[in-house]
């Protein structure tokens, strides 16, 4: 058992990186995931310099590089006309600007070199296959929990506990947050196309973002280029939870059949989707509760319309590390700092990417004025707010 530990409830982007960051300051931590194991299913995800950034200053780049991808540009198309709406440079833009990369990676890839850099650190204990359950104590000066697994309960004992457990978060609600996610009424149907599958005239270096009537698609490379990921997110009553529920190909073809014939084939190549219903919440009010702070889609899920995410769950491990690296003995004081630094942040990128959503799915008129504005845009200009954020 690690002396002193920080527990952290979630072994996803948050609670690996978060896990990370605190071995780079010394902090041991025991990272304790409801899962047996970590296995993404086939999705990528986008990286952008905020959030590369920090990986790579873990020490995580030359494992990213050999997987990941780098698109040149974002094109923003109309899904009816194929007419390009915008476009905001990237590849070595980004880095230009802002002095890392803008990366695109398979999320099992992402994973895989979180998980392998956090199986290689003496401060991570990994605790797979337990589920935090209770709090027991949250007092002066320690926190313990209760963690089930199928065999048996035990309880562990920390000097804090980070509640990186996702949207449904349990955390939060043993901290007294008894609100739960709202269905968005979207969800979001996520394929993968072998890139020599790919439509050969379909340009695949690049973020491709269609905007449809009630519907968007996006698909941007990953692993290297061998793949094209693909996300189309549609207008929808049906809202079960879950990552992997299987979809039916013939049923997202025929609601993009209207679609440019680009789009049209963009879709068709991939033979196997899964869907995932879309949830929000409004910003959380309460973030920490004496020795308890939450972290990542925990604290602030973001809608997919911003590609952020992950992202601001990446900024908040850094944040909170450098916070209790300046205050070691007192994980409250660092907390509070923590949470002040970040609740205006998330709450602006939130927003943000609720407005995305509304935009990229208007209909008809009002989408010749989105159309206009969209054209008439500094893409890169408009959303250098999100990339070029630093802490330090
Ligand atoms: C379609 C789609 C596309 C997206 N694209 C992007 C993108 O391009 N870029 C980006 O930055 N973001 C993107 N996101 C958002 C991003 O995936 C999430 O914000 C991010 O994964 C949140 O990470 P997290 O670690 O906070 O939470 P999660 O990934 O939800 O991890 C929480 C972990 O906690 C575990 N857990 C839950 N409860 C308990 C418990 N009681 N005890 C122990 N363990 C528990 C879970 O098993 C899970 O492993 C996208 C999201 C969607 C839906």
């Amino acid at each position: 058992m690690p002396d002193n530990p920080i527990l952290i409830a979630g072994g996803g982007i948050g609670g690996l990186t978060t896990a990370l960051a605190l071995a780079r300051i010394g902090q041991p931590t025991i990272l304790i995931e409801q899962r047996t194991r970590i296995d993404e299913v086939g999705a990528g995800i986008q990286l952008s310099p905020n959030a590369s950034r920090i990986l790579i200053d873990l020490g995580l780049g030359p494992a990213l590089a050999k997987v990941v991808a780098e698109p040149q540009r974002l094109t923003v198309r109309s899904a009816k006309s194929g007419k390009v709406l915008g476009r905001m440079p990237l590849g070595e833009a980004m880095r230009g600007q802002y002095g890392a990369p803008y990366w695109t990676i398979h999320r099992a890839d992402l994973q895989t070199i979180l998980l392998d850099a956090v199986r290689g650190s003496d401060h991570i204990r990994l605790a797979f296959g337990r589920t935090v359950a209770e709090i027991e104590d949250n007092s002066a000066s320690s926190v313990t929990i209760r963690c089930d697994s199928q065999s048996a309960s035990e309880s562990v004992t920390g000097k804090a506990l980070i509640g990186a457990d996702g949207i449904w978060s349990n955390v939060a609600r043993l901290m007294g947050d008894m609100s739960k996610p709202e269905f968005h009424r979207h969800i979001a149907w996520r394929g993968l196309v072998a890139r020599k599958d790919w439509p050969t005239d379909l340009t695949s270096d690049e973020t491709g973002l269609w905007l449809g009537s009630g519907a968007h698609l996006v698909h941007y490379p990953i692993r290297r280029g061998e793949f094209i990921n693909l996300v189309a997110v549609t207008s929808d009553p049906d809202n079960q939870p879950g990552w992997s529920r299987a979809g039916e190909p013939s049923t997202l073809q025929k609601r993009f059949s209207s679609w440019h014939p680009d789009a049209v084939r963009a879709i068709k190549a991939a033979q196997e989707w899964t869907i995932w219903s879309l949830f929000d919440r409004p910003p959380r009010s309460q973030w920490m509760d004496n020795r308890v702070v939450l972290l990542g889609d925990a604290a602030h899920p973001v809608l997919p319309f911003l590609a952020q995410g992950g992202a601001l769950a990446i900024e908040d491990a850094h944040v909170l590390s450098a916070e209790l690296s300046k205050d070691r003995g007192n994980p409250i004081t660092a907390f509070a700092a923590y949470a002040d630094l970040r609740k205006q942040r998330s709450t602006k990128i939130q927003a943000a990417a609720r407005r995305n959503g509304d935009i990229y799915h208007m209909r008809w008129p009002l989408s010749i004025g989105r159309d206009l504005t969209m054209a008439r845009m500094n893409l890169a200009e408009h959303y250098s707010w999100i990339y070029d954020w630093r802490y330090s």
